[in-house]
Parts: C-alpha cells; structure tokens; sequence
C-alpha cells in the first residue's frame, strides 16, 4: 500500500503554540508563581526554531536509515486506524527508553540537556528543543520499531504526536488533576519533577504520554507540594545564547576526551558514562546527588 499524505502535527500545532503562550503570559499577571523571563522565552522560541530548522536540513539521515532497514521489517500492519494505536503506545514506550538514556549517558544528554537548560517551567520550556539530535543518532531508537514493522513515515507521525501531547504539560498553571489521569498519563505535575533540579526528583518520570512507563519500571516519583520544584539543571547555565545552548555539553564533552593522561576507558566514560562522571572524583553525577540527599534525610 502507498505510503499516505501526513499531515506534520507540529507544524499545524505551532500557532496554537503561540496562542496558548500568550493565554499563560495573561494567566501570569494574575497568578503569583507562573514566572516569565524575556530573554529565557527568546532563546526557548529559538531553540524550537532551530529544531525545526535542523529536522529540515539533517532530518533525512535518519529518516534514510530508518527505510533502508523497513524491507527487513517482520510484519506489515498496513496503516489501519488500530495500527496507528498501537504504533502510538510502542512509540512511547520508545521514547522512555530513549528519554532515559538520555539522562544517564552523556552522549545523549548532550543533545537532551537544552530541554533542562531554562531555570523557569512554562509553555515556552516545551519549545527549547536540540539542535543535534542527528549527531546524537536519537534515531537509532526507532530501529526495533522499524524491524517491527511500522513504517518510518508513520513513527515520525506518532512521535510528532507524542510531542505535540507534551506541550501542554509544560506548566505551573495546572496543579494536581483527578486521580484516574495522574494516574496513567504524563502531566503538568509528573513533569514539573521530571524539569526539577532538587536531588530528590532527579532522575524520575521519563514519561512521554503514558506515565505507566515510570510506574513499571520504578522511576515515577510524585511530586509533594512540601517541597516546589526548583528548575534547571544540577549546574545552571549562565546564558540566554542559543548557541551556547545548543552545544555546551558537547563541546564539554569533547574538552574532557582530549585531556591527557586519561586512560581509553576514562575517555569512553566522558564521552557515554554519566552526566556528571570524572575520573578524579571533582563533579558529581546525579546518582551521587540523589544518594547524599537520601543520607542526609535519614539522619
Ligand atoms: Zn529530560
Ligand atoms: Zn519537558
């Protein structure tokens, strides 16, 4: 069957976007605790469009590699309503497991880190987005997928859906919702923890839609009004420059793989170990963090 027309959901979204900013910016002139800062939503709408601008120019690398292995693919779902769905939940399921490499191993971090850099939570947030998620081939995730059976073209149609989903919840509007929705989808609390900073909330709800993923595989916490997320990342970045933004921890990264005197295994550890790892002890990843914060809880 030929491939069908699909619409980009993201693109169609985007002057929704730009709506529901300014309905937030409104909501903030009345509500204490929803925080807008100039040139912070400046460099998220840039990083969005840089986003934009890199899936036009690079997209196609993956894209590429992705149909050339469709013909080994097992099953043909055809393009069925139904299997759609079910593309949707695996796609998800996909995006935890990236989303959490992403946080433990820094040559996706590298790419990932831009989402974390704004120190404030709101509907702008959702937009700072890479601009290297080719050069850390996120696309490699989509590979079982592919093997599956699904085509290419429809993971990149769910994956945009998955995305446009995660817009709303980016929000200090929104607080608790009824227990049933806390429950089994991602939201505007569950991800508040996900952007915090505090030691306790590292590392927790990958979630992309479907927060059971978190519930399944132990890294859901809730968050507990007694202590407010704080937003950012373990070190914050003192800048508003896109590029900066863009790129830090890469060239973090490869700063610290030409140090001399480091072994191969120390230069592999900087480049795909912990964010945070050194091999003198100097920086902190954020498993030690959590542990401290627990240590000193106990006592
Ligand atoms: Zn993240
Ligand atoms: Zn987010």
């Amino acid at each position: 069957m030929d491939v069908p027309d699909l619409p980009s959901p993201t693109q169609l979204a985007i002057p929704g976007f730009i709506a529901l900013i300014l309905v937030e910016l409104v909501v903030a002139r009345f509500v204490s605790g929803i925080r807008y800062e100039a040139t912070d939503t400046l460099a998220s709408l840039t990083m969005g469009v840089g986003n934009v601008v890199e899936g036009l120019l690079l997209g196609f690398v993956g894209y590429g590699v992705l149909m050339l292995l469709h013909p080994f693919g097992l099953f043909d779902f055809g393009w069925g309503i139904g299997t759609f769905a079910l593309c949707f939940v695996l796609d998800d399921l996909r995006y935890y497991v990236y989303h959490r490499t992403a946080h433990v191993s820094r040559f996706f971090w590298a790419a990932h880190v831009t989402h974390h850099s704004s120190q404030h939570y709101n509907l702008s947030t959702a937009l700072r987005q890479t601009w290297t998620s080719t050069l850390s081939a996120t696309f490699l995730f989509r590979i079982p997928l592919v093997l599956l059976g699904f085509h290419p073209v429809m993971l990149g149609f769910v994956a945009a859906l998955n995305a446009l989903y995660q817009f709303w919840i980016h929000t200090e509007a929104i607080g608790k919702l009824p227990g049933p929705i806390e429950a089994i989808f991602n939201t505007p609390s569950h991800h508040r923890v996900h952007h915090a900073r505090n030691a306790r909330y590292l590392d927790a709800n990958y979630a992309g839609t479907l927060i059971i993923w978190d519930r399944l595989f132990g890294t859901f916490i809730p968050e507990d009004e007694t202590e407010p997320c704080r937003y950012g990342l373990v070190k914050n970045l003192a800048t508003f420059n896109p590029v900066r933004i863009a790129l830090h921890e890469w060239v973090g990264i490869a700063s610290d793989v030409t140090r001399r005197g480091l072994s191969l295994w120390q230069r592999l550890a900087y480049v795909f170990g912990p964010p945070g790892y050194s091999h003198d002890g100097s920086r902190k990843t954020s498993r030690m963090l959590k542990e401290e914060w627990a240590a000193q809880s106990e006592r």
